[in-house]
């Protein structure tokens, strides 16, 4: 394992490569790496699977470097003759949450990951860094692709595509959010629609998203399982579903999360997308959203709204949970003395760096959690699991409590940032 600091390079070259034409390094099509994440609570590594290709690119062209690092993975591609950076993404994933539980401290776990990026012209040589909770890099993985010598599997179409609501844009120039449904048997397709449909109405309507839905599009792939509902560990259940979703996930019983990532983008590969939200066919009350990786929201529930604008809030916008009594149980998450890299928590060990641009002057560091201050900027306390030491800027932002539509201005900001990003 080799210790690396990458923030200033990363900083070197994002100036270099902004200019940068799409044309010189790629092709409009998507290659895909399937790999396996695997350690424990000291050491992790990423194990090569497969490499697949097909359809066409879908994300931005413009930022092939990722402008936002908010999450704990960092994938660097730079051209093999000159090594110049040619692209990066910064994603999060199930494997470093599970390696902050206790469990990580006796037993090996393996997660299932994938990586999208445009298909090179010529070879590449790739990285997989992951960073801790105070911010230090490890490589943990690398490897080469050569579109000469290497022989990617290609894309197979198998599922219909439902589309709920289509931007002007292309897909390089908006936001595609893809809905993959688990859980539902063919004699459900007429429930699956109307979830796909319900769900999408969810994200228009809700602000951020609503005033800017021209420039997102959503759609749902039409997939059946073989059994209807969602497996559940601790009652007994077990279902035989498309994607294999799972309550319980890491141990928390409401964490619902997807075990079969390959086959998920497989699925996925059948439509354009930049983000995947599993809809999952079940009435008990879960959901999971990391960033960059994927979000699930179960169909049922009267709070089902918030879930799924909660969960893209995570998925698309890096944000960190504002609430600080859970029963997640994550020990070290935020540091004393490191600022948190989410965009919606301070330590107040860099707050020039978050919203303090944004908040009133005569507004108190921190802010009393009380009426006076309801619906004002502020710095409260708790935040991020955490009641003490970590601040968040809203008294009931939907990143903390369980309401419809009610981001708050750092969250908005930060959701904003983040489609703009894939609409230039
Ligand atoms: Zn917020």
């Amino acid at each position: 394992m080799k210790k690396l600091s990458l923030f200033l390079f990363a900083f070197f070259f994002v100036f270099s490569l902004f200019s940068q034409e799409f044309e010189d390094y790629f092709v409009n099509k998507t290659l895909r790496i399937n790999y396996l994440h695997i350690g424990n609570y000291n050491t992790n590594h990423i194990q090569l699977d497969n490499f697949y290709y097909g359809g066409t690119w879908n994300g931005t062209i413009h930022s092939l470097i990722e402008p936002n690092r908010y999450g704990d993975m960092l994938f660097e591609v730079f051209d093999a003759e000159n090594k110049e950076l040619i692209f990066s993404r910064s994603y999060s994933c199930l494997y470093n949450e599970y390696s902050t539980t206790e469990r990580a401290e006796t037993e090996t776990g393996s997660f299932e990951e994938c990586i999208l990026m445009p298909y090179p012209k010529k070879k590449v040589e790739f990285t997989f860094t992951s960073y801790d909770r105070k911010k230090v890099g490890t490589l943990i993985g690398s490897g080469t692709f050569d579109p000469e010598v290497d022989k990617p599997i290609p894309f197979t179409k198998e599922y219909k595509t439902i589309n709920l609501h289509l931007s002007k844009n292309s897909p390089q120039h908006a936001l595609d959010i893809l809905f993959v449904p688990d859980g539902y048997t063919k004699k459900e397709k007429k429930k699956l629609r109307q979830d796909m449909k319900r769900f999408s109405g969810y994200i228009l309507e809700c602000s951020p998203f609503k005033e800017v839905k021209d420039n997102i599009s959503i759609r749902a792939i039409e997939g059946f399982s073989e059994e209807s509902g969602i497996t559940d560990p601790l009652k007994n259940i077990y279902k035989k579903t498309l994607i294999n979703s799972s309550y319980n996930v890491i141990d928390v019983d409401r964490y619902l999360m997807c075990l079969n990532v390959w086959k998920m983008h497989e699925i996925a590969d059948d439509a354009p997308y930049d983000l995947i939200v599993i809809v999952a066919n079940s009435p008990k009350y879960g959901g999971g959203g990391i960033y960059n990786f994927y979000c699930t929201v179960n169909n049922e529930g009267r709070v089902s709204d918030y879930v799924i604008v909660h969960e893209l809030g995570h998925l698309l916008g890096g944000l960190a949970d504002e609430y600080y009594t859970s029963e997640v149980s994550v020990r070290d998450y935020y540091p004393v003395g490191i600022e948190p890299i989410e965009p919606n928590l301070t330590t107040l060990t860099d707050f020039e760096s978050k919203w303090a641009d944004m908040l009133d002057p005569s507004t108190p560091i921190p802010t009393p959690d009380n009426e006076k201050y309801q619906n004002v900027l502020g710095v409260f306390e708790g935040g991020g699991y955490v009641a003490e030491g970590v601040y968040r800027p809203w008294r009931d932002c939907t990143m903390k409590e369980a309401k419809y539509n009610n981001f708050c201005p750092v969250c908005t900001k930060a959701i904003l940032k983040a489609i703009d990003y894939y609409t230039k």
